[in-house]
């Protein structure tokens, strides 16, 4: 058994995929063109926004945003302490600072209540700006972006929503990658909507800001590329990547957003009452890049592992650091004592294979090993 089965991915689709790497191949143009145009037009109108901006990865596509922004030294950006290290690298990359504030125990998403305490803080100690809020939509579930934007509305921070996990969830039909002020994704093959290398999109409404990314991305270009204006970067999806999204995108529509939901409540029916299960906010519905379930002690999770392990199901851990004890952060110093939900969850969870192509049988096997090794 594959954590997410790429390979049988790819066969399921093949001749679609192959035809349309091909087309690239023959059409010589294998950098932007209209694979890329076409690809931004689909993703803009099935999340239900006026841009789409695609570029290299889902780290490019949030540093670009901040850059649109002119986040820089002295400015706060809250980012919540369990996550994907990029979400926080992003700010210090660009010469902010990251303030880590801890997430809701049963979504595992940033915390609103605690975020409001954080900005509070930030301003009381005067020293940095508060300018920013990176919810991420952590294993597919969007963040609690109604609360958040009430904290955001405020202070006067602009969202941006790091829906790099989160592609296809969606809040009462409203989908991730269009709530805040910018949205990006990622689509690094494992992700909800992945391709085969490398790739990212942002998200907007506002023109401004789509205008200043499409400079950004492309060397801080202004009337034409050999007109350069600011300083940008290079960061563009390929043509071949792009023509494979879009095959992706329409079978990701038509049934693997469904089928991996249908494998969350297969799951859930088996293990409620054994482990801690995902917790799907009412009105709230996610993509899935995990299935993650929550031990009593990081003794009975690591043992779980080595028996999963044992019998050849394949399982991991995100994360087993929290985003404030990371060696890269070091000099920031947190109080450990604000992050008691983060800090138990690195020692607590636990991913099951989880992707579209997962069989009733395949969930029945990693369920009874779990049951009956938990008994
Ligand atoms: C994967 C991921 C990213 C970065 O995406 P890349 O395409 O790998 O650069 C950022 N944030 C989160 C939450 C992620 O999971």
């Amino acid at each position: 058994m594959e954590f997410r089965d790429l390979k049988l991915q790819y066969q399921k689709n093949k001749e679609a995929l192959d035809e349309a790497i091909l087309d690239v191949l023959t059409s010589g143009q294998y950098i932007g063109g209209k694979y890329v145009k076409d690809l931004e037009v689909q993703l803009a109108e099935y999340i239900g926004v006026k841009h789409c901006i695609t570029c290299a990865n889902g780290t490019d596509a949030l540093s670009l945003v901040l850059m649109a922004w002119d986040i820089k030294e002295g400015d706060a950006v809250f980012v919540p302490d369990f996550t994907f290290f990029a979400t926080g690298e992003v700010v210090s990359y660009n010469g902010a600072t990251p303030v880590f504030v801890d997430v809701d125990e049963r979504t595992f998403n940033l915390d609103p209540n605690k975020l409001l305490i954080a900005v509070e803080r930030v301003k009381r100690e005067g020293k940095l700006t508060p300018k920013v809020v990176i919810p991420v939509d952590l294993f597919g579930l969007p963040a609690d972006y109604e609360a958040i934007g009430k904290v955001a509305k405020e202070h006067n921070l602009l969202v941006l929503e790091d829906g790099a996990q989160g592609f296809g969830g969606h809040i009462n039909g409203q989908m991730a990658c269009s709530f805040g002020n910018a949205a990006t994704t990622s689509f690094f093959p494992a992700k909800p909507l992945g391709c085969y290398g490398d790739g990212g999109a942002i998200f907007t409404n506002n023109d401004q800001t789509a205008d200043i990314l499409r400079s950004l991305k492309t060397h801080g270009k202004g009337e034409s590329k050999y007109d350069n204006v600011r300083i940008g970067v290079n960061s563009r999806l390929d043509a071949i990547q792009a023509a494979i999204l879009q095959v992706k995108l329409k079978t990701f529509k038509e049934q693997e957003l469904e089928s991996v939901n249908r494998a969350f409540k297969l799951y859930n029916e088996r293990l409620i009452n054994v482990v801690e299960t995902p917790y799907i906010p009412k009105g709230f519905y996610s993509s899935f890049a995990q299935y993650t379930i929550k031990l009593k002690s990081i003794d009975q999770r690591n043992a779980l592992q080595k028996h999963l392990r044992l019998n050849d199901i394949p399982s991991m851990v995100y994360y087993n650091k929290p985003m404030h004890l990371q060696d890269a952060f070091k000099n920031l110093k947190y109080d450990d004592d604000d992050f008691v939900v983060t800090n138990n969850l690195c020692d607590t969870v636990l991913s099951l294979p989880m992707h579209p192509y997962l069989t009733e049988n395949d969930i029945e096997t990693v369920s009874n090993i779990i049951v009956n090794y938990l008994n």
